[in-house]
């Protein structure tokens, strides 16, 4: 039984069940998500026989090793964690003056197939369980002896298409007894699954919905993300202003830009048309290489003149950092190169 796919609830039902107090769990979950201990030894205010129970019950503290992890100058690390049954999946932790970011996937290889993605090109191998999804930040958050402020669902996977792990994920990175991590640092991305942003929406929690945009036409959009055949353009976007509308959040567009593929003053316009007068954010993100497609990034200057011109418009805007480049630190890069056991 793994022990951080548990919610409180769950875990006392474990706790009473093997005739101990209720208040057992709690303490459980302190040692495990506040003092970051994996080890039922340490746990040194519970009785020895209930830890010999736990054992015995099969409980498992930690999920995954990592499996090898790289460090830019700028203190961005990479990791890859192998998981239990051998496949591996990466995390990325970004750590700035004011905040300490992790990004974690949420299933091993993505089904969604994006044309520019390096996940999307391995194909999809099986979806991470909530433990597995809350054990990235939290190992990330005792490697760095650091607390986790910001969490963002942009590693590998679709967490809309894994949506009841990832839901039961954030709501324990949320919880007051699990990492106490405010909703309104928890971001989730999606290729744009319509019923499941609906669905997200009435889950009423504080979160940040990001939208991997990438192009505003329908045909260039089902080309980069195949997604689209089956949601095209107008329902994902209807269904991202009734996000804001409804939790009164502002939801990012991420637009990827590709030289001569979506950076055009035709691309520009539209995005202009699409984003303006509603609560959303532009986030150019510079285009990074993978095998597989002669895409090349977008210019400089053609990003700064997308910047301008959105802005011009009153059009909430800004371009991510490229952080961590040494470490490959770009969306399915490091697995991309590691062998996993059982390949
Ligand atoms: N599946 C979700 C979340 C994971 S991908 C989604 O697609 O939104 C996280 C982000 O990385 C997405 O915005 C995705 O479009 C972006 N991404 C994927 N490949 C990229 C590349 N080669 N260069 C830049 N961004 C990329
Ligand atoms: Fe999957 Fe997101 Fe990559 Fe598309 S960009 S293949 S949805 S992980």
């Amino acid at each position: 039984m793994e022990f951080t796919g548990l919610n409180l609830q769950e875990l006392e039902a474990v706790v009473l069940e093997l005739g101990e107090p209720r208040y057992r769990a709690r303490q459980l979950m302190d040692w495990v998500y506040k003092k970051g201990t994996d080890d039922l030894d340490q746990m040194s205010n519970l009785p020895v026989s209930f830890r010999e129970r736990l054992k015995d019950r099969g409980l498992q503290i930690g999920l995954m090793l990592v499996a090898e992890a790289q460090e830019a100058g700028d203190g961005t690390k990479k990791y890859l964690f192998r998981l239990q049954d051998g496949l591996c999946v990466e995390a990325v932790y970004i750590p700035e003056e004011k905040r300490k970011t992790v990004c974690f996937s949420t299933q091993v290889g993505c089904a969604v197939g994006c044309l520019f993605c390096a996940t999307g090109q391995q194909g999809f191998r099986r979806n991470l369980t909530a433990g597995e999804i809350v054990d990235q930040v939290r190992k990330i958050g005792q490697d760095r002896k650091t607390r986790i402020s910001h969490a963002v669902a942009m590693g590998q996977g679709e967490p809309l298409a894994n949506y009841e792990a990832t839901l039961k994920a954030v709501r324990l990175l949320n919880a007051d007894y699990g990492l106490q991590m405010a909703a309104r640092h928890l971001t989730i991305s999606t290729s744009g699954i319509v019923p499941a942003i609906y669905r997200l929406t009435e889950e009423a929690l504080q979160l940040n919905l990001a939208l991997s945009l990438h192009a505003v036409d329908d045909s260039l959009r089902s080309r980069l993300i195949p997604m689209n055949r089956t949601y095209p353009l107008a329902q994902v976007m209807k269904a991202c202003r009734d996000y804001a509308t409804r939790t009164k959040r502002r939801v990012t567009l991420e637009y990827i830009m590709i030289a001569g593929v979506n950076d055009r003053e035709a691309d520009l316009r539209s995005l202009v048309e699409l984003t303006a007068g509603w609560l959303c954010h532009v986030n150019l993100i510079p285009y990074n290489p993978v095998p597989a497609v002669d895409y090349q990034p977008s210019p400089p200057r053609v990003r700064r003149f997308f910047l301008q011109s959105l802005e011009e418009n009153n059009i909430a805007v800004s371009i991510r950092q490229e952080r961590g480049a040494e470490v490959d630190a770009a969306c399915g890069q490091l697995r991309q190169r590691i062998k996993e056991s059982t390949d």
